[in-house]
């Protein structure tokens, strides 16, 4: 039912549309890594720098989705057309709902549109206050100093994240790997986790929608809903104008791609695929290096090429 393969598909016909180099007949192949960050939130490397990385791993199609921010779009897109591969502008935006963090990814974004701009300006404020009581929590679990740590490893200071602290947590010996501070200190219950309000559903999707993009409900298969309530979810977000779904992602496992292909099909949703790649050493998945989307899959990049 899937084809695992990575065939390469950059020398077929330009797409009519776009212009860019795609055979639309099929666009399953192509090698779309649509979720990825830059430090300008709370990866690693520079937007170049990701791109270049993008580039050398073969793909195709690539979109840099940082968390609650454009910044580093600009720099993305220059340096994706230097190396002539296609781009696309991109989000991550932090959502609540029902109580729950949920991110929603926007692809085929204008990032200059205003109201996107401010409404990512208004969710980013809150991460510092935020940020200073997770160093507060963390202090009364006897770790000293940790949002002055965590600042450390912040490039964009809008932009302060749990990564960072976490990041701060390991080198510092306190933690062996990333994975491990989550668990132990930045998840509901544990010392450094500070509940936050983030943007609504309906809000993060208009946002989307009103810069032209395409708005996708990140990686489906992390939320801790149970499956009758991440069904009211996927419709929600339906009826807010969402039309896509990860299903090829760095945090799916492979029974996890299939049950989400078949939740796209079932709520007629345009399925990605991105690695949510952040850092050399952290991820779990390398940039374009995912399994292709399924043929029985309309891709979310079918809109966007
Ligand atoms: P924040 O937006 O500050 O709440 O940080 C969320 C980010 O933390 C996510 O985008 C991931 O990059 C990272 N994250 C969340 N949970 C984990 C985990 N269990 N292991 C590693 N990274 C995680
Ligand atoms: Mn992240
Ligand atoms: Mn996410
Ligand atoms: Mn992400």
């Amino acid at each position: 039912m899937f084809n695992f393969g990575m065939k390469s598909n950059l020398a077929t016909p330009a797409s009519a549309k776009s212009g860019l180099p795609f055979n639309r007949l099929e666009p399953h192949l192509i090698n779309a890594d649509l979720h990825s960050h830059s430090c300008m939130s709370d990866g690693a490397l520079e937007p170049r720098e990701l791109a270049l990385r993008a580039a050398q791993n073969g793909v195709q199609l690539w979109a840099l989705t940082d968390h609650d921010e454009v910044v580093g779009i600009a720099e993305a897109r220059a340096a994706a057309n230097e190396v002539g591969m296609p781009f696309l502008g991109g989000v991550e935006v932090s959502v609540t709902w029902a109580g729950e963090t949920v991110h929603i990814v926007g692809v085929g974004i204008d990032e200059k549109n205003p109201a996107l701009v401010d409404g990512l300006r208004r969710t980013r404020d809150g991460r510092d206050t935020r940020a200073v009581e997770m160093g507060k929590g963390l202090a009364r679990a006897g770790i000293q100093d940790a949002y002055e740590g965590a600042l450390c490893y912040v490039r964009n200071p809008g932009l302060v994240s749990r990564t960072h602290f976490a990041r701060w947590l390991v080198n510092t010996g306190h933690c062996s790997s990333i994975n491990e501070v989550f668990q132990r200190f930045l998840v509901e219950g544990k010392p450094g986790f500070v509940a936050h309000r983030w943007a609504s559903l309906s809000e993060a999707i208009q946002w989307i929608k009103g810069a032209g993009g395409i708005a996708v409900m990140a990686h489906p298969g992390r939320y801790r809903f149970s499956p009758a309530v991440l069904e009211l979810l996927i419709e929600e977000f339906k009826q807010c104008g969402g039309e896509g779904i990860e299903v090829i992602c760095g945090s799916h496992t492979k029974d996890q791609y299939v049950r989400f292909g078949e939740v796209a099909k079932r709520f007629d949703l345009m399925a990605s695929r991105g690695s949510d790649f952040h850092a050399p050493d952290e991820s779990h998945t390398e940039l374009g290096r995912l399994p292709l989307l399924p043929d029985w899959l309309v891709p979310v990049w079918h809109r966007l090429i």
